[in-house]
């Protein structure tokens, strides 16, 4: 985790990869889908976790077993369809990743 924190850190810094990409959440310090759920990911402007038809917030459901990471509106219940909801799932499927290693990660067959 630390080494991974340290590099995104760096590799911001240089410009070279955006805060919304990163796997480790320079904010909390954590694994971006374990701090998913904090207010300070619901970017407003952006997207993230917001909802633009109902103007309200969403909330990410992850699933640390089957790797599975969803994205749903708390009023429509349904996954905002904007660029910003599909950068989460991939972000935090890839921290998943990266935490777990993996073979576990690896999504199922079934
Ligand atoms: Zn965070
Ligand atoms: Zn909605």
């Amino acid at each position: 985790m630390a080494d991974t924190l340290i590099s995104e850190d760096a590799a911001e810094e240089r410009d070279e990869l955006s805060a919304l990409e990163r796997i480790s959440c320079h904010v909390h310090r954590r694994w971006a889908h374990e701090c998913i759920s904090s207010p300070v990911h619901v970017i407003v402007v952006t997207g993230h976790r917001w909802c633009r038809r109902c103007e309200a917030e969403a909330f990410v459901a992850v699933d640390e077993v089957s790797g599975s990471v969803d994205v749903v509106c708390t009023r429509c219940r349904e996954a905002p369809g904007t660029a910003a909801t599909r950068q989460i799932i991939r972000t935090c499927r890839a921290s998943l990743a990266a935490a777990f290693g993996r073979e576990q990660a690896r999504v199922p067959a079934a």
